[in-house]
């Protein structure tokens, strides 16, 4: 047995590695930088502990939550590592007896948060410090493009000058697609690293979409067996409705949100750890770190903001390996108000993220697969037969002639306008705007008439999403074609939509012309 199975065994208490520890610990060990991207409990921490316990010297660990580190630190300092961390939370006298246990090698693994890196007097001890290793956890918060963006983690790159041992850098992360991965590399300047992406498929949760009649009745419904879940609402005030709505009918539930004192979060949170109350409500602030392994459900009452937090989100059902569930409410007014909280803010991508979103919901395809697809891994299966889809409780509907409709009225509209006025002249209305610019004399003037605005909309956004039409415009979205959008005009490609047949309110035949 060679010495990094030793210690595994020793201070672990594991047999074998999983897949990718092993590489990523010896590319480390030789010195070279080197990245994993593993999903949530993939086992990312041992990845540079290990390396840290073997080394001389120290390993500086750059975590984003002073919560987590404090965590980790009380975990390895159980199994006998030596470990500290620095936070502005400790006491000063405290925070100088950790420094003085790195600058002496007392200890194998400093934890600190990117903050932490733009404090000169940190900085100048560092120089003294034997640093083996510089290990970024959640190594997506250095990217724009990602969903968690940290202005700190900025900071990162240059601690190299300030190592006098230039030791490697390590990044992990549980999210990231291609774009992102790369951007970790060229941001934190990492040279030729050895790089490692774990499977991110979770093959014991089944992924479902459901658009409810009504989602009180749904969720009521979904939570009889009383096992353990997590509800997760896109604000407060649906955090707090639907935990009154649960608690109303007896069950034993919790909530979380920002909002509420840290001795309540800390109560509610021990509470569903400690299954005290197994059902908790929260908004997104809650479960970084929550390492609950018998979540049976996470349900999102609303539509989440991207796939990254989606799945992230959703990875937080069934942590034990046992069958568990992830479950989207899909609502077009979620649609609207997603739309109108990014219109709110300033997110460069999220109209992007929202439309990966929507395409998600409304596909035909698996779900899995299209989960996948999206952090670039390209299952070679298309069917995983444990999706809502895959199981058939959605039924499919060809739009490819109600596409081509839009689309040639697009065309036919010098692809210079938005969704609103092309829906208005698909539907046939005759409103001043429309008859300025002549529209009511085009041969797509009404050809839509028999369908609702809402209808309507839900096909465009899909093609949007599919990457049919591109949304761009300066001032105001413009829908333009893109390179597929002739095969699609054409009838070269087909396009479904999901109906969820169970659940939705029966429209007249909606898309049949
Ligand atoms: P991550 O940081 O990727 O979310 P962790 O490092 O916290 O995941 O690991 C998740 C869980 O998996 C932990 O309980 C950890 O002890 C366990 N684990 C990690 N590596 C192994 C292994 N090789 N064998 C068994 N369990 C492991």
């Amino acid at each position: 047995m060679n010495t990094i199975n030793q210690t595994l065994k020793q201070y672990y208490g594991y047999t074998s590695f999983r897949p990718g520890q092993q590489t990523i610990i010896e590319a480390i060990l030789k010195g070279r930088d080197a990245m994993g991207i593993m999903p949530t409990g993939g086992g990312k921490s041992i990845c540079y502990q290990i390396p840290a316990i073997e080394m001389e010297g120290i390993t500086l660990v750059i975590s984003p939550l002073i919560s987590l580190m404090k965590d980790q630190v009380d975990g390895l300092v159980a199994m006998g590592v030596k470990a500290g961390f620095l936070t502005s939370q400790l006491t000063l006298d405290e925070q100088n007896e950790t420094l003085r246990q790195a600058m002496n090698n007392e200890i194998d693994l400093l934890y600190v948060s990117p903050e932490r890196l733009e404090n000169t007097y940190f900085l100048s001890r560092l120089r003294q410090m034997q640093v083996n290793l510089i290990a970024v956890d959640e190594a997506h918060c250095i990217s724009q493009w990602g969903h968690d963006f940290r202005p700190s983690y900025q900071a990162i790159p240059a601690v190299r000058d300030h190592c006098s041992t230039n030791p490697p850098f390590a990044a992990f992360t549980a999210t990231a697609t291609q774009k992102v991965r790369e951007d970790i590399v060229a941001k934190l300047e990492l040279s030729n690293p050895y790089e490692f992406t774990a499977s991110f498929d979770r093959p014991n949760l089944t992924f479902s979409i459901v658009h409810p009649k009504k989602k009180q009745v749904k969720l009521l419904d979904l939570l009889k067996d009383k096992e353990s879940s997590i509800i997760y609402c896109n604000t407060r005030k649906n955090v707090e409705r639907v935990h009154s709505l649960l608690k109303k009918k007896g069950y034993d539930v919790g909530y979380y949100h920002a909002g509420l004192t840290s001795a309540e979060r800390t109560q509610y949170q021990e509470d569903f750890l400690y299954d005290k109350s197994p059902i908790i409500v929260a908004t997104n602030a809650f479960g970084m770190g929550i390492d609950k392994s018998n979540v049976r459900r996470v349900i999102h009452y609303n539509l989440p903001l991207d796939m990254e937090s989606y799945y992230q989100e959703a990875g937080r059902a069934g942590r034990d390996g046992a069958p568990a569930e992830a479950i989207l409410f899909y609502s077009s007014q979620d649609i609207i108000t997603n739309n109108l909280l990014i219109e709110q803010g300033n997110h460069p991508h999220a109209k992007k993220n929202l439309n990966t979103i929507i395409s998600y919901c409304k596909t035909g395809r698996c779900l899995r697969k299209t989960i996948l697809d999206y952090f670039d891994e390209n299952p070679s299966f298309d069917s995983c037969a444990n999706c809502s889809n895959c199981n058939g409780e959605t039924e499919l509907v060809e739009v490819t002639q109600s596409c081509q409709k839009i689309l040639s009225c697009i065309f036919r509209m010098d692809q210079q306008y938005g969704m609103g006025l092309i829906t208005d002249v698909l539907r046939g209305k005759e409103n001043a705007r429309i008859k300025s610019q002549g529209f009511n004399e085009l041969s797509t003037h009404g050809i839509m008439k028999d369908s609702t605005d809402e209808e309507i909309k839900d096909i465009i956004a899909l093609m949007v999403s599919e990457q049919f039409l591109h949304v761009g415009g300066d001032q105001y979205p413009i829908l333009k074609f893109t390179e597929k959008s002739v095969d699609l005009l054409h009838a070269r490609h087909q396009l479904f939509m999901t109906k969820h047949q169970k659940e939705t309110v029966k429209a007249k035949q909606p898309f049949t012309e």
